[in-house]
């Protein structure tokens, strides 16, 4: 199995999971082109890509769904209300709602399989119609990939438990965000229940329910305003140490402005 981060953050964010046999393309931020270009920057020909996965519909994760889908002109797998959350925001330039070709719907909680991988989508606290988390488990390896969140539920931290990659937002700097140069009002819908998950929260986790399963972690959709990646990884660093047994997390960042070498398991 292998997780290559191809972008993340407020710009754009697109991952590719792939087993030996079977690879499925997390979210659609980036242009058609610059997907096509990051995906042959890491080694991937993008016509060997079995399926997109949607994860909601702010734009920083669809903004390149409609090219992507066509050029590539594999079935896009979303929940119902993501699907129509989208086709209501990317309307062509007569006015219609996107249709989308080869939609699959699932629904968030139930698992279904894209070739040999076993895809499992989860509900996260987030302000977007029906936003989920991801499970991908092949060959004996289960990777999460997890962004845009308020906070971290109950149910989120059981979905990654036993992961041997865990892709992980790494939002904020409380204190950066307090002070940095968003309105209010920006502030407050980024600091809420259904906003991002802070430097602060993550390392939270990391030291109280975090079970210490990952051989990588990597800290993803990190704020260029109000994050330095220097800040998350201490932080996540930090928080790793207080427990003796994870010594062994590898921590990574994840960028938005070039992909992150493939993780393989
Ligand atoms: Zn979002
Ligand atoms: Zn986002």
């Amino acid at each position: 199995m292998s997780l290559a981060v191809l972008a993340s953050g407020s710009k754009g964010n697109s991952a590719l999971v792939a087993s030996a046999r079977t690879r499925i393309l997390v979210d659609t931020g980036l242009s058609g082109r610059e997907t096509f270009k990051r995906l042959r920057a890491v080694g991937e020909e993008p016509a060997s890509i079995a399926a997109i996965l949607i994860s909601h519909e702010h734009s920083d994760h669809i903004c390149g769904l409609a090219i992507l889908a066509k050029k590539l002109n594999i079935p896009v797998y979303m929940t119902e209300a993501t699907f129509h959350a989208c086709a209501r925001q990317m309307r062509d330039q007569q006015g219609q709602k996107w249709s989308c070709a080869r939609l699959e719907t699932f629904a968030s909680g139930s698992s279904f399989d894209i070739g040999d991988i076993s895809v499992t989508p989860f509900t996260i606290p987030h302000d977007a119609a029906d936003p989920v988390a991801f499970t991908f488990r092949a060959e004996g390896v289960k990777i999460a990939v997890v962004t845009d969140l308020g906070y971290m539920p109950a149910s989120v931290k059981q979905h990654i438990r036993g992961c041997d990659v865990l892709m992980l937002e790494s939002n904020h700097d409380l204190e950066m965000l307090r002070v940095g140069p968003y309105p209010w009002s920006v502030k407050q819908r980024v600091l809420s229940r259904v906003g991002h998950l802070s430097n602060e929260a993550l390392a939270e986790f990391f030291s109280s329910d975090y079970d210490g399963s990952a051989a990588f972690v990597v800290l993803a959709h990190l704020s260029e305003q109000n994050n330095h990646p220097e800040i998350a990884r201490v932080a996540a660093e930090r928080a790793l140490s207080t427990r003796r047994t994870l010594l062994s997390n590898r921590v990574l960042l994840a960028s938005q402005c070039a992909p992150l070498e493939p993780i393989r398991l």
